[in-house]
């Protein structure tokens, strides 16, 4: 996918954000789910990100990096989707000026290729995988789901790019959980990796039958961070 630039700089499309999240990597982390993504792995659980031409989903690479360096008492971000590597252009960029303003953060990220192809991958995938300490690696299999660490499917693989968490591959290697947030409005979000399958569909149906309404967690960054 080409990176959309206009008068504002370079665009990422996204799905939805997040300010804190304990659930999607170690520690107190930052998420940005991107739109888009190439694959269609039966039963996944974030069919709404699969469409690359979403209306509405350009974001300016400035204004993620101004969101993300404001954000109080995070240790890292981790970028889902969608697919991250579809957008591996504009990620390299918020990565690259995050570390300018904000040092010392983790990068984790998710991706629906193995690590083996995107070490075949595009230059600008190359650099995205260069600037990670963590991936989360292959397609998700609905029928090797199981109850593993910030992962869905036994296929997929944790891989520790860098030292900086390298403890996580010796650690207990089951579910980290699910993060459930409910908005002023009386909205209903949730982030993580369902230990089970079909989580999302039986959650769906148990809130509409008491009048809630899943919505993303927040489908515009904060500025001034804080949450949702
Ligand atoms: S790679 Fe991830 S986002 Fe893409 S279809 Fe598979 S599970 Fe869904």
């Amino acid at each position: 996918m080409t990176t959309e630039l206009t008068s504002e700089g370079r665009l990422l499309a996204v799905a939805r954000t997040l300010d804190r999240c304990a659930v999607l990597g170690p520690g107190q982390r930052a998420v940005i789910w991107v739109q888009g993504c190439p694959l269609r792995c039966g039963g996944c659980v974030a069919a709404e990100t699969l469409p690359f031409a979403e209306p509405g989903t350009g974001r300016p690479v400035a204004e993620l990096v101004d969101w993300l360096a404001g954000l109080p008492g995070i240790d890292g971000v981790t970028l889902s989707g969608g697919e991250p590597f579809a957008q591996a252009e504009a990620l390299t960029e918020l990565l690259d000026r995050l570390a300018e303003r904000r040092p010392g953060l983790s990068t984790m990220a998710y991706s629906g290729f193995p690590l083996a192809a995107l070490r075949r991958g595009s230059p600008a995938q190359l650099a995205l995988l260069e600037r990670l300490d963590l991936l989360v690696d292959g397609p998700y299999q609905a029928a090797r789901h199981a109850d593993l660490r910030w992962r869905g499917s036994s296929n997929q693989r944790i891989h520790a790019l860098t030292p900086r968490h390298a403890e996580v591959l010796t650690e207990p290697d089951t579910s980290a959980g699910l993060q459930l947030s409910v908005g002023l409005d009386g909205s209903v979000s949730w982030a993580g990796v369902p230990a089970v399958p079909g989580f999302r569909a039986e959650l769906e149906r148990r809130l509409a039958a008491g009048g809630f309404e899943l919505r993303p967690a927040d489908p515009a960054p904060h500025p001034s961070g804080g949450t949702p």
